[in-house]
């Protein structure tokens, strides 16, 4: 048996217009029941679509079917008679003759619209798990502040363009003195509130540029641009005088801090006379700070 063949049962939405006015002239029962319309005298296939698909259809649909006699894959909004848009992507063919016509095929494309918008919100979704992850990969968990790999890379970052500039950069290497006992007297989790209140305290007394950061245990950090020593031993002290003024959550607490500023020096190399600076700290009874110049050839 020969199946039956006509619009009528394919699943498409099929229209014969005029060319001139796209008057609809025949259309399957399809188009009305999936697209939501009533079928009307004189109805043209702009009456059936949103405001911007009309000026679509003016602008682009029908200078290409007057041109080219056909089109593809064009994507167009109807409005269905309670007002809900549906996505549909059309096909058309002009078929010249006594009376130009045009053969539309309207096919539904809800479910790709849907998938393109999963896809959509799916990879906005990522992208923001992405540089959630990317920050805490970058900040210490315990103070918020900048993580050591973090504060090294822009270090070298900032040290590089300081050489570029010719500009001297100081690197401040801040150690709380006798942390130890702390945490033996009071406990590790007073030891914890200490770090975290400090953390706040250097992160409210530093310059918008400087780098500040938790590079340790009890260790903090701080690179400031274009700081002559003078000035980075000032603001250190003017540090040091902050943390010993007030005890923090209960607790005495002082630093001991290394100073080291330098015009040309690499950040390894600023990093290690930092080090050596906090040990003369250290050594010559803590809670003060030791300032030193470096030259280009050290
Ligand atoms: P110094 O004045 O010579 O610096 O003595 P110190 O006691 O501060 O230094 P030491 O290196 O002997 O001890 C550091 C202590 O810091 C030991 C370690 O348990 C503690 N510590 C390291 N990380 C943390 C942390 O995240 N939380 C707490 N509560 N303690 C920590
Ligand atoms: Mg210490
Ligand atoms: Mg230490």
């Amino acid at each position: 048996m020969v199946p039956v063949f006509t619009p009528d049962v394919f699943p498409c939405g099929c229209l014969v217009t005029t060319l001139s006015e796209q008057v609809i002239l025949r259309a399957n029962p399809y188009f009305y029941l999936e697209f939501q319309q009533a079928p009307k005298a004189q109805q043209r296939l702009s009456d059936v679509l949103t405001p911007a698909s009309k000026i679509v259809l003016e602008s682009f649909v029908m200078p290409m079917l007057l041109n080219m006699g056909h089109c593809e894959e064009i994507q167009l909004t109807i409005q269905g008679n309670s007002g809900e848009r549906l996505p549909v992507l059309v096909n058309a063919n002009v078929q010249q003759g006594d009376e130009p016509l045009i053969f539309w095929v309207i096919n539904s494309a809800k479910q790709r619209d849907k998938l393109y918008q999963e896809l959509v919100d799916l990879r906005n979704a990522l992208e923001e798990k992405a540089e959630r992850l990317e920050l805490l990969s970058q900040t210490d968990e315990l103070t918020g502040l900048l993580n050591r790999r973090a504060f090294i890379s822009r270090a070298q970052l900032l040290l590089k363009q300081a050489h570029r500039h010719d500009q001297t950069c100081s690197f401040l290497l801040l150690d709380i003195d006798h942390f130890k006992q702390i945490n033996d007297l009071h406990g590790h989790a007073c030891g914890d509130a200490v770090l975290r209140q400090l953390g706040q305290l250097l992160q409210k007394n530093c310059r918008e540029h400087d780098v500040l950061a938790r590079i340790g245990g009890e260790e903090f950090a701080i690179i400031c641009m274009d700081s002559p020593t003078d000035s980075a031993a000032a603001f250190a002290e003017k540090l040091l005088r902050l943390v010993s003024a007030e005890p923090i959550d209960g607790i005495a607490v002082t630093v001991s801090i290394g100073v080291a500023t330098a015009g040309q020096l690499s950040f390894e190399q600023l990093y290690k006379q930092a080090d050596l600076l906090l040990y003369e700290a250290k050594h010559a009874g803590r809670n003060r700070l030791v300032a030193a110049l470096y030259p280009a050839d050290i």
